[in-house]
């Protein structure tokens, strides 16, 4: 198979028969400027309603009878010779072994559908703006050729369009002052007056008037080292006065000065939680450094070809699998790379990313921190609990379980209008209870213990006070998990009365 695309602009496309695909193919057609002629006895049934619309509004012409032999060499354009360009048979039944012969000798490609009888075949597509990508598998199975291309367009930047369309104008305008001023050298002999120079180009930009030749085709060769090396987001933003040295179209790998260190927030633990700019800089890294609690759907999303490290925090090992971390970070810095810290929820809730950015500052590089969706206030959302609801919280306070050093942390009086978020809590929980009774929070106060939120394994139980510490005791940890404590747990989820807690599983 010979993977090319097709300028269908004035062709005819004959589609024969009908079926559910119908608007679909009709539509590619159309979108590729070519006429659509169908030829099929009825367009009835409500699947065929968009069918009906464009021949209503005269965008198709239709047939309304069955499919002819003649109709391949009769609905064609003039200038073939009235010989269709392209034939999709729709229904299979009108696909002879004599139509597809006569296709054949007419060169008519056809397609016919759900066979492999077919000379035209269809890819998977993904266009966006002028950025078209075809996808196939040669008949091994269109659902994976959807896959791979869901694959390969899921690593594109969000801005691939304005890259494409950014990338085309800086080469036209440089393409474009090249021949002016090849046409002007030319000329030179026969136009001495300034006036041959009638270039909008030349007049507008008086820089380029002298040198601008050499000028524009160094910035063209500077553009393609560009459109190799940078990373693809940023060529939206490359502007003409960028391709001045070589240098400016760099890798970011090129050199020390080019590097960066980035803080990003993974959200509480699904893709669809993460922030356009993570992602973008999850996927435009060349160095993730993970840490553990970072759920597998987001580390999945790093491309196969970026340098991973996942932190190997366990008890005991925090501080040494943390400075472990930020000397990698550095080395990696300091061979050119961009190197992503990629941090569970939000980088500056509990996630140690303000020691991070002091440390990396002092050592030249000021890291870039995007924000994450942070657990302490997603994961609550995510168990049905409003943090502030009028008349029943007007207040949120985060705060841990675990002190310095794993101590005990001092923990907060007890106002009944306040949501207290615990993250750090669970293994301790039996403690956490203890202090806060001793600070006369009511037993039957309402609380929940939600973990590995917004994970298809998430899990929410609901109780009070009294209860909780007996109720994780018995279900068991599936960490991370924190505590939500205050009248908004019952907010909208009344705790259950006839049991000392409820267990709900899975995201709802
Ligand atoms: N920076 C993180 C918090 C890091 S501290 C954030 O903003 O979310 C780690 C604690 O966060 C865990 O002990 C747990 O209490 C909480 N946590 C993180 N992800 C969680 C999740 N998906 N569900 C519930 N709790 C979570």
């Amino acid at each position: 198979m010979l993977l090319s695309s097709l300028d269908c602009a004035g062709q005819v496309h004959l589609v024969v028969g009908i079926s559910p695909l119908a608007v679909n193919r009709i539509r590619s057609a159309m979108s590729a400027n070519a006429q659509v002629v169908l030829v099929c006895p009825d367009v009835q049934g409500s699947r065929y309603i968009g069918v009906r619309e464009l021949i209503k509004n005269g965008r198709i012409t239709w047939y309304e009878r069955n499919f002819e032999i003649d109709d391949l060499r009769s609905l064609g354009r003039i200038d073939a010779h009235r010989i269709v360009d392209i034939a999709y048979f729709l229904d299979p039944v009108y696909a002879t072994d004599e139509v597809l012969q006569l296709c054949r000798s007419l060169r008519i490609w056809y397609n016919v559908a759900d066979s492999t009888a077919s000379n035209l075949r269809f890819l998977s597509t993904y266009t966006k703006g002028s950025l078209q990508i075809g996808v196939t598998t040669n008949g091994k199975g269109c659902r994976l050729a959807n896959r791979i291309r869901r694959h390969i367009t899921e690593t594109l930047p969000a801005n691939i369009e304005q890259v494409c369309d950014n990338v085309g104008s800086l080469r036209s305008t440089l393409q474009a002052a090249i021949n002016d001023n090849t046409s002007v050298s030319d000329s030179v002999g026969e136009f001495e007056d300034d006036s041959a120079h009638t270039n909008e180009f030349n007049r507008l930009s008086p820089e380029y008037t002298s040198e601008s030749e050499e000028t524009a085709e160094r910035q063209l060769r500077y553009l393609s080292q560009a459109v190799e090396y940078m990373p693809l987001s940023r060529l939206a933003d490359l502007r003409i006065e960028d391709l001045t040295s070589p240098e400016t179209t760099q890798p970011t790998t090129a050199g020390p000065e080019r590097a960066k260190i980035l803080l990003v927030g993974a959200g509480p633990g699904s893709v669809d939680l993460l922030t356009v700019a993570a992602r973008n800089a999850i996927l435009e890294a060349d160095v993730v450094l993970t840490d553990k609690l970072v759920p597998q759907q987001v580390v999945d999303i790093i491309p196969k070809h970026t340098t991973v490290h996942v932190a190997k925090k366990f008890p005991g090992n925090a501080d040494n699998a943390q400075q472990e971390f930020l000397d990698l970070a550095l080395g990696y810095a300091l061979q050119g790379k961009t190197v992503v810290r990629l941090k569970q929820g939000d980088p500056y809730v509990y996630g140690r990313g303000g020691e991070e950015y002091v440390y990396f500052s002092e050592r030249g590089f000021e890291p870039l921190v995007i924000p994450g969706i942070t657990s302490a206030l997603s994961a609550p959302l995510a168990a049905g609990i409003p943090c502030t609801m009028r008349d029943v919280a007007d207040q949120i306070l985060i705060c841990t379980g675990t002190g310095r050093r794993g101590a005990l942390p001092v923990f907060p009086e007890y106002i009944s209008t306040r949501t207290t978020v615990f993250l750090m809590a669970l293994h301790r929980i039996e403690d956490v209870v203890q202090g806060l009774f001793a600070l006369n929070y009511p037993s039957d106060l309402p609380c929940s213990v939600i973990e590995r939120a917004w994970c298809p394994d998430q899990r929410v139980i609901r109780t009070t006070l009294r209860d909780v510490a007996a109720a994780v005791a018995a279900e068991g940890s599936r960490p991370p998990g924190l505590l939500v404590v205050g009248h908004a747990c019952a907010a909208i989820h009344k705790t259950a009365t006839n049991a000392p807690y409820t267990v709900l599983e899975g995201l709802t």
